[in-house]
């Protein structure tokens, strides 16, 4: 059975973002850990007793525990050191929290070189993670694949080898990957034509157990565009019938998908409705 939610606003707080996917026939949900547009820049913690009655209530239910995405403000790899800090720190005091709901994911945007290289940038990201892990943890931490806008780093498959194998080998079970649809196809890499093709050289690069998540999004832009617009599904360059490819596919099917395509959330609950429906159809043939 497909296991599909979508993004949420945590406004309302975490119960309720457990009962608004429920409400629409989700399994799981995704969530900023906090405003991604600035704002309070520290990472205020929630309510313990509102985060352990989400943990009840999906556990209840037999439902995923959610995704948490990191804001868009941190940048593991900037060339200014005091933005590298904040990224870390908060990177820290999040997954710290995230103990409360175990067995959480949590993704973030491999982050921009901003001009000092790819190898610097790779560095910097894996020396941030073997700060940032710890062994036992509960979490899985997630290496969002890029559109590869600017300098982005993650747009390739191979870069995000390189700051995989540079993680401490202890840490490395904690890592893995976010397939990103829109973004992948943004990237170049033909998931329309040839998703075989693509899931074989993601596990020849990088190995296919890594991905432990799928942000399943359409594109405003056709392949290779670069440029990371998300369309709603069906609605855009990726289509209907790649889209049910992806879903259906032996090596994804079973992953969390997770919508981030522009919708309120009554518009999710169709997409999930009509995802959920193909998946089903496919599962009997
Ligand atoms: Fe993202
Ligand atoms: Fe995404
Ligand atoms: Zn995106």
């Amino acid at each position: 059975m497909l296991k599909i939610g979508c993004h949420l606003s945590t406004e309302g707080g975490y119960l309720s973002m457990g009962e608004r996917i429920a409400s629409v026939g989700g399994d799981t949900f995704q969530y900023f850990t906090k405003n991604p547009k600035g704002g309070n820049r520290n990472f205020k913690k929630p309510d313990p007793a509102d985060v352990e009655a989400l943990r009840v209530f999906l556990t209840e239910r037999g439902m995923t525990m959610p995704l948490a995405h990191a804001p868009y403000t941190y940048n593991p790899c900037s060339a200014n050191e005091e933005v590298r800090r904040y990224s870390c720190d908060s990177m820290h005091d999040e997954l710290l929290f995230l103990e409360a709901l175990p067995g959480s994911l949590y993704n973030f945007h491999p982050g921009c070189h901003t001009g000092q290289g790819v190898d610097v940038g790779v560095d910097y990201i894996s020396d941030m993670l073997n700060h940032v892990l710890w062994d036992g943890m509960h979490t899985t931490v997630l290496l969002e694949t890029m559109a590869g806008k600017g300098t982005e780093l993650g747009r390739s498959f191979e870069e995000l080898r390189r700051i995989i194998d540079r993680v401490d080998e202890g840490l490395r079970g904690s890592v893995g990957v976010c397939f990103d649809t829109c973004h992948v196809s943004d990237a170049g890499y033909d998931i329309i034509g040839d998703l075989d093709g693509v899931l074989r050289e993601f596990d020849r690069v990088v190995g296919i157990d890594r991905i432990r998540a799928i942000h399943l999004n359409d594109s405003m832009n056709p392949p290779a565009s670069r440029k990371d617009r998300h369309a709603k599904i069906g609605e855009g360059f990726i289509g209907f019938p790649a889209i049910t490819n992806i879903i259906t596919h032996p090596c994804l099917r079973d992953l969390p998908f997770y919508l981030e395509t522009p919708n309120e959330l009554e518009g999710y609950g169709k997409e999930i409705a009509l995802l959920k429906g193909v998946s089903a159809e496919c599962e009997q043939k």
